[in-house]
């Protein structure tokens, strides 16, 4: 099998010191990693939020490595009872990381379990049922739970509080994105110039995740096209034919802002409806499209829901009437 078709794990960066982007949340985690090296603790549980694929499970993997400790990993919403949660939290070794993704997910008496175990490092097991039953303290290792979500505001404030650190990951920067995909090329033995990389990097919705799929769907037509090599015109010849515009938005960013301004004048529009027009799930709107369409000034969040810009009405080439101006003020 050729390196090329080798899966996302190949291209996960491994150490700080090979995860691009993100600046200050890298000096302030390396510091955190150090200390606790020096001090021969586990690490204070840590917080990462974000949007998908910037890189939390990642950067829970690298401390890990860079601690030297196992990771264990789970995600909210697999964990249906709280007896799931005791079974992994038991088994945890000295120092282990345990990261769970979509935390926000976790069903409440499975995060009530989660309380003393973070705290005290002990978990309450109830033996029996009924009447009969009784509870029991249980001491665990000392370990590192290392929270994933998309979604701070939807994690209750218990849980919140207990997190020692938390880090919010950006969107990256197309010069940062350039970098990813330069280094993914290499990793995965793909020829390609700066020029290449920096026009993929900026249609990736400042998602390294993205701009890794990009990468892979640009080397086929090189190697159809072209004669495998990635420049810019090729690049930008390809995701124009992968109906990927120059801000990186795909059919259904270009749906939802379509649908807004024609069928609702431009809104405001609740995301119910807006979710119900394009026959997509309300989380994944909230969630993957509606924050890189707000941060690239598409999209508006007002009290009485969504409203597409001016920019957006330029963007698919349509005039706004004038009680769209005196809405966006
Ligand atoms: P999340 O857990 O936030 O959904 P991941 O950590 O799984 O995202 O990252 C998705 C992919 O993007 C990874 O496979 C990794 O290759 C790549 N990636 C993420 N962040 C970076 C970064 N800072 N530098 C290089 N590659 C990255």
């Amino acid at each position: 099998m050729s390196k090329c078709t080798l899966p996302e794990e190949n291209v996960r960066p491994r150490s700080l010191s090979e995860f691009i982007g993100q600046e200050d949340l890298r000096a302030n985690l390396d510091v955190f990693i150090r200390a606790a090296k020096e001090r021969e603790k586990s690490l204070d549980h840590t917080l990462f939020y974000g949007n998908p694929g910037l890189g939390k499970t990642t950067l829970a993997r690298i401390m890990a490595s860079e601690l030297g400790v196992n990771m264990v990993s789970t995600s909210g919403p697999v964990m249906e009872r709280s007896g799931d949660l005791a079974a992994i939290l038991t088994n945890l070794e000295r120092g282990d990381i345990l990261f769970i993704d979509e935390i926000h997910r976790m069903p409440a008496t499975v995060e009530e379990v989660l309380y003393p175990a973070m705290e005290d490092f002990q978990i309450d097991l109830v033996i029996g049922s009924g009447p009969g039953a009784r509870t029991v303290k249980l001491d665990l290792e000392p370990f590192t739970l290392v929270g994933a979500t998309t979604r701070l505001g939807l994690l209750t404030s218990p849980l919140r509080d207990r997190f020692g650190c938390i880090f919010r990951i950006e969107f990256y920067t197309p010069p940062e994105l350039g970098q990813i995909v330069e280094r993914s090329a290499r990793i995965l033995e793909v020829e390609i110039d700066a020029g290449g990389a920096l026009a993929i990097g900026s249609r990736a919705r400042g998602t390294p995740r993205i701009a890794n799929r990009l990468l892979r769907r640009v080397r086929d037509y090189a190697l159809v096209h072209g004669d495998g090599r990635i420049t810019q015109e090729l690049a930008e010849s390809s995701l124009e034919r992968l109906e990927v515009d120059q801000y990186g938005l795909d059919n259904m960013d270009r749906k939802i802002l379509s649908l807004m301004v024609e069928n609702f004048n431009g809104g405001p529009v609740g995301l119910k409806t807006i979710a119900a027009a394009c026959a997509e799930e309300v989380r994944t709107i909230e969630d993957i499209y509606e924050p890189y369409l707000i941060q690239c000034g598409f999209l508006k969040r007002t009290p009485r829901g969504r409203v597409a810009t001016a920019k957006a009405y330029q963007h698919l080439k349509l005039r706004m009437d004038e009680d769209q101006h005196s809405l966006l003020g």
